[in-house]
């Protein structure tokens, strides 16, 4: 038994059952059969939370201890999860229905970002400023305060670790509320932090529903700043909601990056690369590069490549070695995919590829999509411009740099996006008029603790991963005193 039966919330160091008993199952995508049962929080207990979240905060225990304290209880956790490793993937893998390799590459990821801010919390820095003379200024990075910190599904354990690391840095104090879907991992994360020694209330979670105790958390006048990380309209309720109080917020949301491929590039490199850029996670990623623009002069080349290739994609159970996608996060989500699919058709799209819910025993249990390549797409069709977040690619033909470049930059989104080609001058010329948060340079992977995450346009604000996400859990405070050896008399009276 290497998960429990039962999750209670986590507050105030605490495992508490929620105010009115309530309970949700959770279950294992990939079979359908029900994993554990999770508290369903009331808004009395995210009440409850917060008030944690602020006492803790309150009494100086957390915000005011030494920051290189701070990073060594940091440090600790990621040993601990290090020690947890394989229990930590077998979860994940067990809630989301992800591969292991998947899995393993994320947990992984999660450690290192708690190493990466382990380091980084000492180099919170304020400075001296250029005043009249007479006067000296300094200015103090102090913690926010407490953060409400809302999760998705697809990347349930490293959404958290993007979240909580840098909070915990700053001396911020959480209430994190993972997706229902794949509350798990986000617990265990809670009872390693209080075994290394953060102290009751630092970290709270909570699980419930969304739309409930989603929005009571975002009008919550205990919290002081949001952390979202989820599609683009729940974005837009936070932001709405979030005026109330004037809540600091960041906003991590959806995406339909574009992968370009010019004619100068290596064929193979890129047929694998676009391969992997959508359909890693079961195309359950934010940064998934789901529009695949293909110069006209290598399309055939490339195309039969790439359809060979997806065709040897493996999707099964995803313990199974050797599987490369496993399932998709719920029944509700396979038919929104699967519409997708439909309404491309009815756009005028064709299905190349896949396309369909896979065939066979293995896939009678559980929810299932097949890798699909659709052709024929123009830019402007719905599947081009709306997010799917599954293995669905839609492929389009391009003449020349200037007119790839337009269509990638014509939708909503700006979060990933990928560019191939041998010619160093073309792929900065084209990262630079990208209008998206990441490029990726004959490369189909981006995120690593310290590089900069996030999104332009309606992809959101603020960013992960990096240094400067310090600075979005603190506020700047400015000291100016006044140290001339003469009083100040100003009114001279
Ligand atoms: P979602 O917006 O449906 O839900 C995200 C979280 O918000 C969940 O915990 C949910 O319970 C909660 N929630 C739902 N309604 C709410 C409300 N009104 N107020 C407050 N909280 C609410 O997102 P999802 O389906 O869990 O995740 C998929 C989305 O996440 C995709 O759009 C994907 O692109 C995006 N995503 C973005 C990034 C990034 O870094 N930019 C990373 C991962 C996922
Ligand atoms: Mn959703």
């Amino acid at each position: 038994m290497r998960i429990k039966q039962h999750y209670p919330l986590f507050i105030n160091g605490q495992y508490v059952e929620s105010s009115n008993g309530e309970v949700f199952e959770t279950i294992n995508p990939a079979t359908e059969e029900v994993i554990a049962t999770v508290a369903k929080a009331t808004k009395e207990d995210v009440d409850h939370a917060v008030e944690a979240a602020r006492a803790a905060f309150e009494s100086g225990k957390w915000p005011k201890m030494t920051a290189a304290k701070r990073g060594r209880l940091l440090n600790q956790i990621a040993n601990l999860m290090r020690e947890r490793f394989d229990d930590f993937v077998y979860a994940e893998v067990l809630n989301s229905g992800k591969t292991v390799d998947a899995a393993k590459g994320q947990i992984l990821q999660a450690i290192e970002d708690f190493e990466f801010y382990a380091a980084a919390a000492i180099t919170l820095q304020g400075d001296t400023n250029q005043v009249p003379n007479g006067f000296f200024n300094y200015t103090v990075k102090e913690p926010v305060g407490v953060c409400g910190q809302i999760i998705p599904w697809n990347y349930p354990l490293m959404m958290a670790a993007w979240k909580v690391a840098p909070a915990l840095a700053a001396g911020c104090t959480v209430v994190l509320k993972p997706a229902s879907y794949t509350p798990i991992t986000a617990y265990m994360l809670a009872e390693i932090c209080q075994e290394a020694g953060v102290p009751d209330g630092v970290v709270n979670v909570i699980t419930g529903s969304g739309s409930e105790i989603g929005p009571y958390m975002i009008e919550h006048p205990g919290i002081d700043k949001v952390a979202f990380t989820g599609e683009t309209e729940t974005g837009k309720d936070i932001m709405r909601r979030a005026s109330g109080t004037l809540k600091r917020v960041t906003l991590e949301l959806g995406g339909k990056s574009p992968n370009i491929v010019f004619d100068d590039c290596d064929i193979e490199a890129a047929v694998n690369g676009s391969l992997y850029g959508i359909f890693y996670n079961t195309g359950q990623s934010c940064e998934a590069r789901s529009r695949l623009f293909v110069h006209e002069a290598i399309y055939d080349e490339f195309m039969e490549k790439f359809l060979e290739k997806a065709s040897r994609i493996r999707v099964g159970n995803p313990f199974e070695k050797g599987v490369h996608m496993g399932a998709v996060i719920s029944r509700s989500h396979q038919q929104v995919i699967d519409s997708y699919v439909k309404l491309a058709v009815e756009e005028g799209g064709e299905v190349l590829y896949g396309g369909k819910i896979p065939e066979g025993e293995e896939f009678e249990k559980g929810y299932w999509y097949m890798p699909t390549v659709i052709g024929n797409v123009k830019n402007d069709m719905r599947v081009a411009q709306e997010e799917i977040f599954g293995p669905v690619v839609v492929v389009m033909k391009f003449r020349d740099e200037e007119e790839v470049i337009q269509q990638a930059n014509e939708t909503i989104f700006g979060l990933g996006s990928a560019v191939w080609t041998k010619d160093h001058g073309r792929a900065h010329r084209v990262a630079s008029r990208i209008r998206a948060g990441i490029v990726m340079v004959n490369s189909p992977i981006s995120a690593f603790p310290g590089t900069p995450f996030g999104g332009y346009k309606q992809s959101g604000f603020g960013r992960e991963l990096a240094l400067e996400t310090l600075n979005l859990y603190t506020e700047t405070k400015s000291v100016v005193s006044y140290i001339g050896s003469k009083p100040l008399n100003l009114f001279g009276i």
